[in-house]
């Protein structure tokens, strides 16, 4: 079987895996021979082309296929060819049915691009609707990271759907126009440390990845993994394997150009929202997560499929921003409304999670240890305050030190609580 085949075979599974087709009216509409032939042995009713032009035969298709298209970087450079080849696709689709684009990139940067585009391009429908497609995943394709080592060759999920209008945004676009904007996260990884978003770094990451003792057979799912760096420290230190998963397409455009260079076959990563993504059950031993599920605002369901996820005795280790005990100040929730965080009491938490479940839980308040690393990353700024300007900005630096300062009064106050989650699968 040749390599071209092996990869195929996976944009067929994938394909396979989302629309659970059974039905042999369902029409796939395909973009290249070899992915041809695989569909064409899987399903009843395949239609081929050579390019996403010769797609425009084809009507209300329940998915289409393009593999490779994407290999042409002057298509995803070009805003009009893009354009018209999201449109087509979508034109050709139902309500619903699924596109499953596919091609090698050249780097991070345009995964990002190509992610933002699909995500938000939206255009007239039938009956003065507007459609565009739901943003599903772009995920680093195994075989070709397992064959040649290049995380780069990826493929994008994405389902036609009905929007309110041309300008409704999603969540993604949020964070990575907002929080996550690609100047703020190169300014949160400088004050964090090298591959990290969240407080103390590697070695505040160290802390809690011992508690789990990892080997390396084992399977790890990160959830909201950021610029990679705990995905790489897992696969570095314990030869475990890590799914890195954010709905940054900014911060995922990180890890995988860190990865590309660092050649770890262990780490593979997936923009997707943690809410969406699909995972066999008891597929990993840990589910590990860092101040990301503050994020996340519905956390039964959450949980429901971290449970689903883990083996049975699989572990969850997660820190989180919580709500403490105090009378909540009206700055802290603007705080907490600005970057619409979901942030629960530990006692909620605790709830949740027995409520699922899981035999072992334990949510516990770590506060102090954010404090005291919230303290040294103000010295740290300080001291280096000219190189943070000239990297960034004197802006920024005020915006950054007057957040820092907040959230050391949000503990003082106890309106903010770092909670440390640690569950075990019965
Ligand atoms: N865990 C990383 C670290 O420690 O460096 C990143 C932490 S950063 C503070 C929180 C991350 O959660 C962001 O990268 C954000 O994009 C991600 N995130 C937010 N909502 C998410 C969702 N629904 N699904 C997946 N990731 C999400």
């Amino acid at each position: 079987m040749t390599t071209t085949t092996t990869v195929d075979s996976e944009l067929a599974n994938i394909l396979y895996d989302r629309l659970h087709l059974h039905s042999s009216d369902a029409h796939i509409a395909v973009v290249g021979d070899e992915a041809f032939a695989i569909c064409d042995k899987k399903y009843h009713n395949v239609s081929h082309s050579d390019t996403v032009g010769g797609l425009s035969s084809y009507e209300h298709c329940d998915a289409i296929l393009a593999a490779n298209v994407l290999n042409d970087h002057d298509l995803y450079k070009d805003n009009s060819r893009l354009n018209s080849l999201i449109r087509s696709l979508l034109h050709r689709l139902l309500d619903g049915g699924f596109a499953v684009v596919s091609g090698t990139v050249e780097d991070g940067q345009a995964v990002a691009r190509l992610t933002h585009f699909f995500d938000v391009f939206r255009s007239d429908g039938e009956h003065d609707t507007t459609i565009g497609f739901e943003f599903i995943e772009a995920r680093n394709l195994s075989t070709e990271v397992q064959q040649h080592q290049n995380w780069l060759r990826l493929v994008w999920v994405l389902r036609r759907t009905q929007f309110e209008s041309h300008h409704e945004t999603t969540f993604r676009d949020f964070l990575d126009n907002h929080q996550y904007k690609g100047s703020c996260v190169d300014a949160y990884e400088w004050i964090f440390g090298p591959g990290f978003i969240s407080p103390g770094g590697a070695k505040e990451n160290l802390h809690y990845l011992e508690k789990l003792q990892i080997n390396s057979n084992q399977r790890m799912l990160d959830i909201g993994v950021g610029i990679g760096g705990s995905a790489m420290q897992v696969a570095q230190t314990y030869g475990a394997e890590v799914v890195g998963i954010d709905l940054s397409s900014n911060m995922i455009a990180v890890a995988l150009d860190r990865a590309q260079k660092a050649k770890n076959t262990k780490v593979s990563f997936v923009i997707t929202d943690v809410l969406k993504v699909e995972f066999a059950a008891a597929s990993f031993d840990f589910v590990y997560s860092r101040d990301c599920i503050h994020h996340i605002p519905d956390s039964k369901k959450l949980f429901g499929r971290i449970y689903q996820w883990l083996k049975p005795h699989g572990k969850v280790m997660i820190t989180v921003y919580s709500q403490g005990p105090g009378v909540l100040s009206e700055k802290f929730k603007k705080y907490v409304k600005e970057f619409q965080y979901n942030f629960h009491t530990l006692q909620e938490y605790t709830t949740i999670l027995k409520g699922i479940g899981f035999g072992v839980v334990a949510v516990d308040d770590v506060s102090d240890r954010l404090k005291a690393t919230l303290q040294n990353e103000i010295d740290k700024f300080e001291r280096q305050k000219d190189e943070f300007i000239s990297k960034f900005s004197e802006e920024k630096y005020n915006v950054e030190l007057t957040g820092w300062h907040s959230k050391i009064g949000y503990i003082k106050e106890k309106n903010l609580v770092w909670a440390q989650i640690y569950a075990v699968k019965s």
